[in-house]
């Protein structure tokens, strides 16, 4: 099968995590979150598990050199890259490094799905969240700072795939299945 790189961006409570996995199971895709790997190295309490869970529960970034390498080590054994990028990259110097590791393994970016949710829909979704799921960065002052840290490093990557003509908008206010077929809709 050809390599193929899907990414999906958006604020934190986005769906861009069910989201994502719903997409990946139907491009075949390994998913590939960025949080889920780095709260997984946490609970193991691997050396980067331990130098990312303050900076995790501050709403802050871990510095790209890590998350760079972490991502590396994934590309590292599949035969053909097949992934859907979920939370990476989340800074300008991560989409550069992005670009070069894909150069390595030849491939590139297929489409980057922006997945849209207003601000007091996103403070709703991370509040019941909370409450279900008692992830320890969705208290509020930590969830204020990261949707503080989207808008200033990440968002700007919007306009960057944009200009790349990658950029696929979509709605992501609704059930879940509606989401989904929006999403695919749009990358058809
Ligand atoms: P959300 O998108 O809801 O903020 P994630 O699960 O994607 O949640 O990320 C949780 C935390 O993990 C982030 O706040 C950050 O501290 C860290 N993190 C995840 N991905 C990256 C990344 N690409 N670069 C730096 N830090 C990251």
């Amino acid at each position: 099968m050809a390599s193929e790189v899907l990414l999906i961006m958006g604020p934190p409570g986005a769906g861009k995590g069910t989201q994502g996995k719903r997409i990946a199971a139907r491009h075949d895709l390994r998913a590939l979150s960025t949080g889920d790997l780095l709260r997984d190295h946490v609970a193991r309490g691997t050396d980067l598990g331990t130098q990312a869970q303050a900076i995790m529960e501050a709403g802050e970034l871990v510095p790209d050199h890590l998350i760079v390498d972490m991502v590396r080590t994934e590309l590292d054994d599949m035969d053909e890259v097949r992934v859907l990028l979920d939370g990476f990259p989340r800074t300008p110097g991560q989409a550069v490094s992005l670009d070069a590791l894909l150069a390595e393994y030849g491939a590139e970016m297929s489409a980057v799905i922006q997945l849209q949710v207003p601000d007091e829909e996103l403070v709703e979704r991370l509040v019941s969240r909370a409450e279900q799921e008692g992830r320890s960065d969705d208290g509020e002052a930590t969830v204020r700072k990261r949707m503080e840290v989207y808008a200033e490093a990440t968002r700007p990557l919007l306009d960057f795939y944009d200009a790349r003509n990658l950029l696929v908008r979509v709605d992501g206010v609704g059930d879940l299945d509606t989401v989904t077929e929006r999403i695919e809709g749009a990358l058809a």
